[in-house]
């Protein structure tokens, strides 16, 4: 037991690193200064004992022991580098506690077999001398407590037993005084020792917490900084970019871009095949993009299938316009998930600084009109904004303000046109079409009023005028009058406009299964859930629904089977070159048949020739819409057709036996 702690307190435990480390640390600089200590005291001696003692024991003796202190001054001095590994500085330390046994013996020994020769002087140097570098030594062991106790043991120990020994009043004096201070030097060495590796114990820990702590916070900046999903920079950091490359830019009156990315058919693809599909388009989107731009450029997750990008140096700045198509080309390419594979677009708007705005907001603002008019213009492009862009802003802007101030009363009117079975010659349905003239700005053409009114929710108010004011008409019309009305995005989308369409509806007496609503695929593609949802309720009120300038937005047919519909309406692009273009042709056909499986009804509209006509009727297209047969016409003006149409008009009549 006894042995065992003896043993614990003379051994070096290597299971603290730190702890080995900082004893190396401070032993590099103690035990040099120990060993010349040693070595002049010595020297002292062996001068003072020249001429009294012999010449093995002043001279042949020390000689090694000298020798060996200027060989560990050396080796101490020299070891820094390799006590960086643990191990060797483990194996260092141990050879510490030895050294200090056997030198510490050695010493004591040829002390005590000089003691013999001198006279008092000499023997109280000797007493003074193996005592003092005694403690000196302990002094500088101090952070090696084994070292520190095996020289106490085999040096002081014996050397205070020696003076006691000799029974000279003086030396047992001596000794006992040594003896003392050896009990309280002791005492201190123990606690010192403890203090020390306390010390280091709580260094490591601050270490530790200190290494934590930077590690949480380079969490908490990557969590606040990065997108989690693709690990781009998120929307913050991307503002952040962008407030300091503005500044810089400013500073240094240059230029630089800035582009937003947004996927085209992104929300049908996580609406068919679900949210982890989503995601990996995401993620591999982030892949292309990050493989495309250079160093320098930011690329950035705004969040949901919104990108962007800042380009900084005005090299780039130049040649963007080409970054933009390989951006563009780069979507293009299918994306393969699980052998599902699945294609997309990607449409990207730039703005460049100061040029389209000198402002964050207004170049922020620009790119995104430049993104929504590649969007809406050629799918899967790349827009950069320019002054036509600016100009029609403004347009947009006036008429902003003019609807605003409009009186929806007087200024907006209803115009009807027919949609023709042309194997009959009756008219199915009228669509309904919004007409406005401004007081103040003339007739508009919906096209424009209609898009400016789409970027608020003015667009509902045009809705439910042209409703209201069409179904308080229609009491007056023939019995037997469809009609058809063209829903928004931002309609669909707006629990409380659907309800009030259903309560002037319900109010106006009405019967719901003569109205039918259209939808674009773009209206439906921005939330494909909610519109379907929507959708399915105004059928179930009696409403037929038909999906509008079908072929024109994302083409795809893969969700047409997923929404409730009665009747697809294809694109009067298709119509326009049907005559000469062969996949036009085929486009009809495809989605003709399709109509044909799933029982949709089908009609094409901007019919304008009887060429046209023809051609669709080969196709097997009979239900059409068009100048053809009839332009939009107020009521009034509609009826003298429409009663011709049912009569047999002549032009009507070519179309259906051409
Ligand atoms: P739309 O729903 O596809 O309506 C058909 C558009 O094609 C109408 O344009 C019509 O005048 C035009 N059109 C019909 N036949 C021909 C043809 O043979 N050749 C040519 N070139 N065009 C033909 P309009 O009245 O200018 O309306 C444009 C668009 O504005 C509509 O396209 C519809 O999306 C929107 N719109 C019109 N009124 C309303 C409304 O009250 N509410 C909503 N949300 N949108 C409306
Ligand atoms: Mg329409
Ligand atoms: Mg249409």
């Amino acid at each position: 037991m006894i042995f065992s702690k003896i043993r614990d307190l003379l051994s070096v435990p290597g299971d603290n690193p730190e702890l080995v480390q900082s004893q190396v640390a401070a032993l590099s600089t103690q035990i040099p200064m120990l060993y010349l200590i040693l070595l002049l005291n010595t020297l002292g001696i062996s001068v003072t004992h020249f001429y009294i003692a012999p010449i093995w024991l002043t001279s042949y003796l020390p000689a090694p022991f000298i020798a060996i202190c200027i060989y560990r001054i050396a080796s101490w001095a020299t070891f820094r580098d390799a006590a960086q590994i643990h191990e060797v500085a483990v194996q260092r330390l141990r050879g510490t506690v030895h050294a200090s046994a056997i030198l510490g013996a050695c010493f004591a020994a040829w002390s005590c077999a000089l003691y013999q020769y001198g006279d008092l002087y000499h023997q109280a140097h000797l007493a003074f001398y193996t005592s003092i570098s005694v403690i000196v030594g302990v002094f500088c062991l101090m952070q090696l407590r084994a070292a520190a106790l095996a020289l106490t043991l085999t040096a002081l120990l014996p050397s205070v037993l020696f003076l006691a020994s000799t029974g000279e009043p003086i030396m047992v004096a001596i000794a006992t005084n040594v003896a003392l201070v050896s009990v309280a030097m002791m005492r201190m060495l123990f606690t010192q020792y403890a203090d020390f590796a306390n010390l280091i114990e709580t260094q490591k820990q601050l270490t530790f917490r200190h290494r934590e702590t930077l590690q949480l916070s380079d969490m908490n900046h990557r969590l606040a900084n990065l997108d989690m999903l693709t690990g781009l920079p998120n929307r913050r950091s991307f503002f952040v970019e962008f407030d300091a490359l503005m500044k810089h830019s400013k500073e240094k009156r240059r230029s630089f871009v800035v582009a937003l990315i947004d996927l085209d058919g992104f929300k049908a693809i996580n609406d068919l095949h679900g949210h982890a599909a989503g995601d990996r388009l995401l993620v591999e989107t982030a892949h292309r993009l990050n493989a495309i731009v250079k160093p320098g450029i930011v690329l950035a997750r705004l969040g949901g299938d919104e990108f962007a990008i800042l380009i900084s140096d005005e090299q780039a700045s130049s040649d963007f316009t080409s970054l933009g198509e390989t951006i563009c080309e780069a979507l293009r390419v299918s994306f393969n998930f699980n052998n599902v594979v699945v294609t997309i677009s990607g449409s990207v708007g730039f703005a460049m600084y100061p040029d389209a705005g000198a402002t964050k907001e207004v170049l922020l603002e620009h790119a995104d009109y430049a993104l929504m008019y590649a969007k809406q213009k050629n799918r899967g492009s790349a827009v950069v904004f320019t002054q036509e862009h600016e100009t029609e802003i403004r347009m947009l802007n006036r008429l902003d303000q003019a609807l605003r101030h409009a009186n929806f009363e007087t200024e907006f009117s209803v115009a009807l046109q027919p949609i023709v079975d042309t194997t009959t010659g009756a008219t199915k349905i009228f669509e309904a079409l919004s007409r406005w003239e401004s007081p103040k700005l003339g007739i508009i053409p919906p096209s424009d009023f209609i898009r400016a009114a789409e970027r608020s929710e003015l667009v509902s108010r045009i809705t439910l005028n042209i409703l209201r004011k069409t179904l308080a008409q229609m009491e007056n019309w023939p019995a037997d009058t469809n009609i058809s009305f063209n829903l928004s995005a931002r309609d669909i989308n707006s629990s409380e406009t659907i309800l009030k369409i259903l309560a002037i509806v319900n109010e106006s007496g009405i019967e719901p299964n003569r109205l039918m609503f259209e939808v674009t695929e773009t209206a439906v593609m921005t939330d494909f859930d909610q519109a379907s949802d929507v959708l399915r309720m105004l059928q179930r009120f009696g409403i037929k629904i038909a999906l509008d300038d079908f072929g024109s937005g994302y083409s795809s047919l893969g969700y047409v089977h997923r929404l409730p519909l009665d009747v697809i309406k294809i694109d009067q692009v298709f119509v326009t070159d049907i005559e000469t273009n062969a996949s036009s042709r085929s486009i009809v056909k495809t989605i003709a048949s399709l109509c044909t499986n799933l029982e949709l009804d089908c009609v094409v509209e901007g019919v304008e020739t009887q060429g046209q006509v023809n051609a669709l009727h080969d196709l097997g297209c009979t239900v059409l819409q068009g100048y053809f047969f009839a332009k939009p016409k107020g009521p009034e003006a509609i009826w003298p057709i429409v009663d011709l149409t049912k009569g047999g008009d002549a032009q009507l009549r070519n179309a259906v036996s051409g």
